[in-house]
This record gives C-alpha cells, sequence and structure tokens, in this order.
C-alpha cells in the first residue's frame, strides 16, 4: 500500500461546518493526529488509531506523521477551522522540506475548512466585505515588535483585522496593548467584534467599538475582527448589530 497524508480542516465548530471532502478524508484514514482537543471532536472509529499531541508539538506531529504515512499507511492530521491558517498544513511542508527524499514523492492532500474568521464574520454581517488581513497574536513564532509593526501597518492602510490566538495564560497583555495601539489610528467608534466558541455549544458573539472594546472579553477561544474606518456598524433592537464594510471605499484618498 502507498501511503498517503491528508491535513484536514475541521472547521471551528461542530459537524454542520464540516465539509464531506473532510468527512470522506477522516472515513479513509488508518491513523489520525492532532492537537487532543481537536480529535476529541473527531468520533472515533474501530480500527482507527489517535495519536494525541500538545499544541506546541507541531513539528513532531507532523515528522510522525509523515514517517507513518511512509511506512505506506493513510494518515490524517486534523487542525480546527483552515489547515493553512495558523495551523498544521505549514508544519507539514516545513517537514517535507526538511525531511527525507522520500517524503516528497508522499500524496499529500491539504483539505480545506472553515476558518475562524469566516465563521465570526458570518455571525454578524459582512465584516470582512471588503479589504482584510489576518494576524496571529501569538509571539511564541514570531517577536512582539513585529506583530506592533503588522498592527499599525494594517490599520492604517485601511484593512479590516482579524486577530487570531488574541490571549492566553502565557500572554494575558497582549490583546490589551494591540488594542490600545489601534486606538491611536483607528476612530473609537470603529466597531469591534468579540466571537468565540462560534459553532459551538458555547458560542458567544459580542459586537462593541473600539473604545470600549475590553480586552478582558476574549480568551484562547475567541477571535477578534477590528473594523477599518469604513466598517459599521447598523444597531437592531433585541438582535446583534449588523457590523459590515461596504464594498466601495468612500473619503479615502490613495
Ligand atoms: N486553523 C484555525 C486557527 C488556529 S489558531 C482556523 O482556521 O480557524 C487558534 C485561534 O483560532 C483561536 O485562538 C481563536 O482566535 C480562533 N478560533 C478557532 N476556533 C474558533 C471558534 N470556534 N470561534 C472563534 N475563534 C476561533
Amino acid at each position: 500500500m502507498s501511503g498517503r497524508l491528508a491535513v484536514i480542516g475541521l472547521g471551528p465548530g461542530d459537524a454542520r461546518w464540516l465539509t464531506p471532502e473532510a468527512q470522506a478524508a477522516l472515513d479513509a484514514a488508518d491513523a489520525l493526529y492532532g492537537y487532543r482537543p481537536y480529535l476529541d471532536r473527531v468520533p472515533s472509529r474501530i480500527g482507527q488509531a489517535r495519536h494525541p499531541s500538545d499544541n506546541r508539538e507541531e513539528g513532531a506531529r507532523s515528522a510522525a506523521a509523515l514517517r507513518h504515512a511512509a511506512d505506506g499507511a493513510h494518515v490524517a492530521i486534523v487542525s480546527g477551522g483552515d489547515p493553512g491558517v495558523f495551523a498544521m498544513a505549514a508544519a507539514v511542508c516545513a517537514g517535507i522540506e526538511a525531511g527525507p527524499e522520500a517524503w516528497r514523492t508522499l500524496d499529500v492532500a491539504i483539505v480545506p475548512g472553515v476558518t475562524a474568521m469566516l465563521a465570526v464574520a458570518a455571525r454578524v454581517g459582512a465584516p470582512l466585505g471588503h479589504d482584510f488581513c489576518a494576524l496571529s497574536l501569538s509571539d511564541n513564532l514570531k517577536p512582539w515588535e513585529l506583530i506592533e509593526r503588522r498592527l499599525d501597518a494594517a490599520a492604517s492602510v485601511g484593512f479590516v483585522i482579524a486577530l487570531y490566538n488574541p490571549i492566553s495564560r502565557a500572554r494575558p497583555w497582549q490583546l490589551g496593548v494591540a488594542l490600545e495601539r489601534l486606538r491611536q489610528i483607528l476612530p473609537a467608534s470603529t466597531p469591534v467584534v468579540f466571537g468565540r466558541a462560534v459553532g459551538r455549544a458555547d458560542e458567544h458573539v459580542a459586537v462593541t467599538t473600539l473604545a470600549a472594546a475590553d480586552p478582558a472579553a476574549a480568551d484562547m477561544a475567541t477571535l477578534v475582527i477590528v473594523g477599518s474606518s469604513q466598517t459599521r456598524a447598523i444597531a437592531r433592537p433585541g438582535r446583534t448589530a449588523l457590523v459590515y464594510t461596504p464594498r466601495a471605499v468612500q473619503g479615502v484618498s490613495a
């Protein structure tokens, strides 16, 4: 049997956001690898081995999965959301680049998923309706100074910003510092969306303004969207405000 490695996006929530392609790839795997909470979202099946690992072990996890696939197995690595967005697909590519020549001939499939920013955006309207960027606030793999430069640059040129990994136990201060920097550049009334555990039972979505945004409202399962100066929030009685960024840019010179 020739080996195969699928890097599968599970989507941000429950099975409703799992694509049929991802489900088929899960069904076809002899062995599943992944961060334990993501693996826990996949129903176990007899005959399919499971290899949970810790969050920070991406390199070791992809190497183990690649070795296993090179032995001839059908192996799958699972990621939350999309595997190409701050997740395992890049770690697998890096493993192949650094690994033995034989890994380059492996059948590797990246199976896309709904990434968190799209799920959160959909809950509130269309905040990503015009140009936007995604930024991870985690400084595990890059210096904090670079994150600050990217925040300043993105806000200055009018990108809506989706902030992944806004906070963790090891980094309780970073979202607060990031919001404070953005307040120097963007209007106080800029809409900000906190989307927590979207698509799961404990989902919570809130719309606020940059002036009022409280970093304590975010945890590891939260994605924060900070609007641009163009982004608008429409108040709706009894409902979450509708947030959108118009397709046409107004009042901004080149
Ligand atoms: N590959 C994932 C992102 C991994 S980084 C994806 O494409 O979505 C982990 C971060 O994603 C979290 O800190 C949070 O910011 C965001 N996230 C993941 N699932 C989420 C969900 N259901 N609701 C809100 N944010 C989520």
